[in-house]
């Protein structure tokens, strides 16, 4: 088999010892591991799309995200890039085509390029088609050119306001300025990007039209996120919860919103806006069931594998991951997981009690 030029660049990177992965990977491939089974769920949902949460930390402590004063986890719970790109490849593997990096802000985390790189080889081979992550966008400045280098294509980036003093307000440490530098670096780089807006009663309810000219504008996708009901963050839910429905009735006052039948196997649903000539999606978890396409797992940075964004139900991986060195112990808990995957999510946002729905934040999961 070539070796093709990530994996060359890989090599120039991060030297030999990364590199035994990329020659396991070669060597799975000669023995024929490329063509093990795939995971399909037990309603014949294949899982196609991992996400994992390479860190749970942040350089911003957005509102409906996570509370001021955050405990986060102890450094040994982690896993180390190295079983981060063990667990990756498994997945891969068994038929994963679609890989995305995220957190917390998956950037802040020390060395993450080094995983990126030795990911990369399986886009070279052509087991995974895409390589993504979801970013807050501040460390883009620094990291844009690199994650293009490693074959990179689209990221989405999350900016609820362009307004400076709600940015500061939304993410309480976060300074939109660097944002902003962060997307033109990624863009200036190649990078496709998509934005992703939480909407946020009495916050930016007002300003999605100068959000949605401001992005198309600059050819990049938007997509509006319902608040969803995660982990405490110290304010009440029902108070920053507007449903997408209404965001959108009033969007179609000024554009002509036409639906489209773009899927990407989540939660969105597309329209095209006539006047500015881009798309624009909604994520609407409380208001609408999307679980019938689902083709995705999420793992969380210690290796909780979540089989639904909305359930509670979980399988550890990390265990079997740390128990030997092969691989065979992880596959059988990957496979035993996906068998009690769920049909469905039931979020409920506890109106008498004012609770979460569900107790982990975003930052634990992965959005
Ligand atoms: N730090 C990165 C970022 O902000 O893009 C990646 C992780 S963040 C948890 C991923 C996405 O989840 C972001 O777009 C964020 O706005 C969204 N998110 C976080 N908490 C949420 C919540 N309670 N409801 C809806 N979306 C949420
Ligand atoms: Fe950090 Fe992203 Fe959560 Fe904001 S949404 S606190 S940027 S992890």
């Amino acid at each position: 088999m070539m070796r093709g030029p990530y994996a060359a660049r890989v090599e120039s990177c991060i030297g030999p010892d990364v590199m035994t992965y990329d020659a396991q990977a070669l060597a799975f491939d000669r023995l024929g591991r490329g063509a093990a089974p795939a995971l399909v769920d037990p309603f014949g949902r294949e899982i196609t799309y991992l996400r994992v949460s390479v860190t749970d930390r942040c350089d911003f402590r957005c509102v409906y995200c996570m509370s001021e004063n955050m405990a986060f986890l102890p450094k040994a719970d982690l896993l180390s890039l190295e079983e981060l790109d063990r667990l990756c490849s498994a997945f891969i593997t068994r038929g994963v085509r679609k890989l995305r990096l995220t957190g917390g802000e998956p950037l802040v985390r020390r060395g993450i390029m080094t995983l990126f790189a030795s990911l990369s080889r399986h886009l070279a081979t052509g087991t995974l088609d895409e390589l993504t992550l979801t970013t807050n966008g501040s460390q883009l400045p620094k990291y844009a050119a690199e994650l293009f280098g490693h074959g990179v294509r689209r990221i989405n980036v999350s900016l609820d306001t362009l307004d400076p003093d709600k940015f500061r307000a939304i993410t309480r440490w976060g300074e939109l300025d660097k944002v902003l530098a962060g997307i033109d670096a990624a863009q200036a780089a190649g990078l496709k990007v998509k934005i992703n807006a939480v909407a946020l009663k009495g916050v930016n309810e007002d300003e999605f039209p100068a959000l949605l000219e401001w992005a198309h504008g600059r050819g990049m996708e938007l997509t509006l996120i319902e608040v969803m009901p995660l982990g405490d963050v110290g304010e009440g839910r029902l108070d920053q919860y507007i449903p997408l429905s209404i965001v959108r009735a009033r969007l179609g006052e000024r554009f002509t919103l036409t639906d489209i039948d773009y899927r990407t196997g989540g939660p969105a649903r597309y329209v095209n806006v006539a006047e500015t000539g881009g798309r624009l999606g909604f994520i609407t978890p409380l208001t609408h069931n999307f679980c019938e396409s689902c083709n995705r797992v999420r793992v969380t940075c210690t290796g909780t594998l979540y089989m639904c964004l909305g359930q509670e139900d979980a399988a550890d991986l990390r265990t079997p991951l740390r128990a030997s060195e092969g691989n065979d112990l992880l596959e059988a808990a990957i496979e035993e997981a996906i068998s009690r995957k769920p049909k469905g999510h039931d979020f409920v946002i506890d109106r008498r009690h004012q609770r979460p729905a569900l107790s982990r934040h975003m930052s634990v999961t992965g959005g």
